[in-house]
């Protein structure tokens, strides 16, 4: 593993700030992924900025009769909290078909919506990957790719992204803001904030693309009563074959 200096930030601007002026550098919260990615190389930031004291680990309710989320929600207190029990089902229920105990208790809301794809080529640095190294080539087309894409993939790279709770937020029309370094927020549909492959095979969201910390997602009610049907290979975490969302 490289060596990568650390800090912790105290408000989103200080870690959007950090962000921006430090080159490679990367937010940290659970670590579930960051941490796993970091170890195999894959991932190579020369500097990690902890979030974990910013504060957004509320869930509070919106004027709007909506649920905001802190980035810093823990998968395990965001699928067990009363309301969205209540009036989320399907967000609860996508989280809890996600990972394990363990790994949810560490997770939080913007690392899971953040986490990269679990494409195996992708995470064996001896295989060709144009996500890992551009231009390299694609080993899954043509090789193991049960659980990659069927639609919405590209001559380039045929990864999904890994996060069921992705898909519920994709139904319920979540909105994820972003804070800057001068402390501006920025709204972006969850709709457009991960990208197709396209013909770069790049999947960074939006939040990632532009420097920011991600703040907050607010959810909507409007598909309260929907449910999400994950089908996997079989029971272990990671295993998914594909997560549709019905009325
Ligand atoms: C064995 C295993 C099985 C798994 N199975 C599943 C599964 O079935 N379903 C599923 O959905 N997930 C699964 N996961 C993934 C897991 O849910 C994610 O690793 C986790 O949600 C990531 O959250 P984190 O807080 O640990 O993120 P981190 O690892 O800390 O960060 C992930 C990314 O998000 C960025 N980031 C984190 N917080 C912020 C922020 N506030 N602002 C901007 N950027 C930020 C980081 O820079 C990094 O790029 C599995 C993971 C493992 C290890
Ligand atoms: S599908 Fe994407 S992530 Fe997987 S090997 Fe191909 S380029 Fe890499």
């Amino acid at each position: 593993m490289k060596s990568f200096t650390y800090e912790k930030v105290n408000s989103p601007a200080a870690a959007a700030t950090a962000g921006s002026t430090t080159g490679s550098a990367k937010f940290i919260a659970g670590g579930t992924n960051l941490l796993d990615l970091t170890k195999l190389e894959i991932e190579t930031s020369a500097h990690l900025i902890d979030v974990n004291g910013l504060g957004l680990d509320k869930i509070e309710p919106t004027a709007e009769g909506g649920l905001r989320i802190g980035a810093l929600v823990r998968n395990t207190a965001l699928a067990a909290d009363e309301r969205v029990r209540r009036d989320y089902g399907l967000l609860s229920r996508a989280l809890l078909a996600g990972a394990s105990g363990q790994l949810r208790n560490k997770a939080t809301t913007a690392g899971n919506l953040l986490q990269r794809t679990r494409c195996p080529y992708f995470y064996d640095t001896n295989q060709p990957c144009n996500k890992r190294t551009p231009g390299s080539g694609c080993s899954a087309i043509g090789g193991v790719a049960r659980s990659l894409a069927v639609i919405g993939a590209s001559e380039a790279c045929i990864a999904t992204h890994p996060s069921d709770m992705a898909v519920a937020m994709r139904a319920l029309d979540a909105t994820v803001e972003t804070v800057g370094p001068d402390a501006r927020t920025r709204a972006i549909a969850i709709a457009d904030f991960h990208r197709l492959p396209g013909d770069t095979s790049m999947d960074l969201a939006q939040a990632q693309a532009a420097p920011g910390v991600l703040a907050i997602v607010t959810a909507d009610n409007a598909g309260k009563s929907a449910r999400a049907v994950t089908i996997r290979r079989s029971c272990s975490a990671g295993r998914r074959l594909s997560t549709i969302t019905r009325p």
